[in-house]
């Protein structure tokens, strides 16, 4: 069975009563007041594509697309699972009418390993010839190159971080090991985080392998329903994470973690061979919050004073889509000095939803202006949270506004504080 397949989600696809439930909590929605935005709009257009009464338009395809947030999966009173019918349609449309432009270049490049490193360096390089500095330290763009001549980047890194780093970080006596599994944000734009999170991984006493051959995760083409592909990345990293001797995979990014804990597994279900140990990835991979508070714990003993005023954005695809909401607070509960202020909707999107932001951008814009003013309101000096997607998403609208606070990612506030 295909699991993203419009034909075996018939019953599902019946299982929306139309209550509307899923339209309070819609950030689309409330920025388009469109009803085709809404789940269950989508729903019943997903509907007539099964039924064969609507065919692959560019505009059709388009009425798919949105945050793939979950915020409407959470209020579905018939737990219908909205968001696998949005990616069964989106695979319809990409079957019928194929991927647009810009999804087949970034889809070519997230599959190719190579490309997309000499890519992301060529881009490091020769940033002053396509970018200007912005009075944030970002940069923006100096002509339109498909994108809004609004938009503030992060300073891509002269070296990512896995070329940065040695193969295998060991500790004497080691309490475990496990595999790291950076995802392309860590890797390219923050290494940051990368190096945060093997220094705690280290102080915790567990030894850390970076293997060389991972690549991108592949969500990025799931969500847009290039599932051929995302099915070819998944069977990769299910052969090469399943073949290391380690305990566990960890993950830095509640999207990352989903392929590995969710997609994988449902890509792979009917494929003889995978199904099995896709499973068995799944059951050993883990968001850094989640290890260092429920496997192998950091020691409380060990931490040191962060004065800071800070507040915490959960990322949609690790509270939603992974389930870790509680151990993000914990951390940052954990650290003496910080004065954290709560978001007041700290788990509405951000608005950043990987491509959606390149292809939708002053929608996303007008999504994240709600996070900055809740942002603004608590007075934080800094943004916690668990994802390098958001991080950026929070940081251009930081810069934009001129807000200047900063955002790191939980990890980062972690390594801070660990002695
Ligand atoms: S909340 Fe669920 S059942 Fe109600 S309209 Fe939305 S998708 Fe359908
Ligand atoms: S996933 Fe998010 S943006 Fe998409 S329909 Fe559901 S609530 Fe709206």
């Amino acid at each position: 069975m295909n699991y993203y397949d419009l034909s075996v989600l018939a019953d599902e696809i019946e299982s929306c009563m139309r209550c509307g439930n899923c339209q309070a909590t819609c950030p689309y929605y409330q920025e388009t007041g469109s009803e085709s935005s809404v789940a269950r709009g989508r729903i019943a257009l997903a509907k007539y594509v099964l039924q064969g009464k609507l065919k692959y338009t560019p505009v059709l395809a388009e009425r798919f697309e949105c945050l793939t947030c979950y915020a409407c999966n959470a209020a579905c009173p018939c737990g219908v699972p909205i968001d696998r019918i949005f990616l069964a349609a989106r695979a319809a449309m990409v079957r019928e009418g194929g991927a647009p432009f810009l999804k087949k270049l970034m889809a070519t490049a997230l599959k190719n390993q190579g490309l997309l490193d000499l890519g992301f360096k060529t881009a490091a390089r020769a940033k002053g010839l396509f970018f200007k500095p912005h009075s944030s330290g970002g940069l923006t763009p100096r002509f339109p190159l498909g994108l809004d001549l609004r938009r503030v980047f992060p300073p891509l890194s002269p070296q990512t971080f896995r070329d940065g780093m040695k193969e295998a970080m060991t500790v004497p006596g080691a309490k475990g090991n496990v595999a790291f599994f950076t995802g392309c944000l860590a890797n390219y734009v923050y290494p940051s985080t990368g190096r945060a999170v093997v220094e705690v991984l280290n102080k915790c006493g567990v030894s850390v392998l970076i293997p060389g051959e991972q690549h991108c995760c592949g969500a990025p083409l799931a969500i847009n329903g290039i599932m051929e592909t995302a099915e070819q990345m998944a069977r990769s990293h299910v052969d090469l994470f399943s073949g290391l001797e380690v305990d566990a995979v960890v993950v830095a990014c509640g999207t990352c973690g989903e392929s590995f804990k969710k997609k994988y597994v449902n890509l792979l279900n009917g494929t003889p061979g995978y199904a099995k140990k896709a499973r068995e990835l799944a059951a050993k991979t883990y968001d850094i919050a989640e290890f260092v508070r429920n496997i192998v714990p950091f020691d409380r003993q060990l931490l040191k004073e962060v004065v800071m005023k800070v507040t915490y954005h959960e990322p949609c695809h690790l509270g939603r889509g992974l389930g870790v909401t509680r151990e993000p607070l914990e951390i940052i509960g954990a650290v003496p000095g910080l004065d954290f202020v709560p978001l007041q909707k700290p788990d509405w999107c951000c608005g950043n939803a990987g491509t959606f932001n390149l292809t939708h951008y002053d929608v996303s814009y007008n999504i994240l202006k709600h996070k900055l003013a809740d942002i603004a309101g608590t007075g934080a000096e800094a943004v916690i949270t668990g994802c390098s997607a958001c991080r950026m998403q929070l940081e251009e609208g930081i810069a934009r506004e001129g807000l200047g606070k900063k955002v790191l990612h939980t990890a980062e506030l972690l390594a801070m504080s660990l002695k």
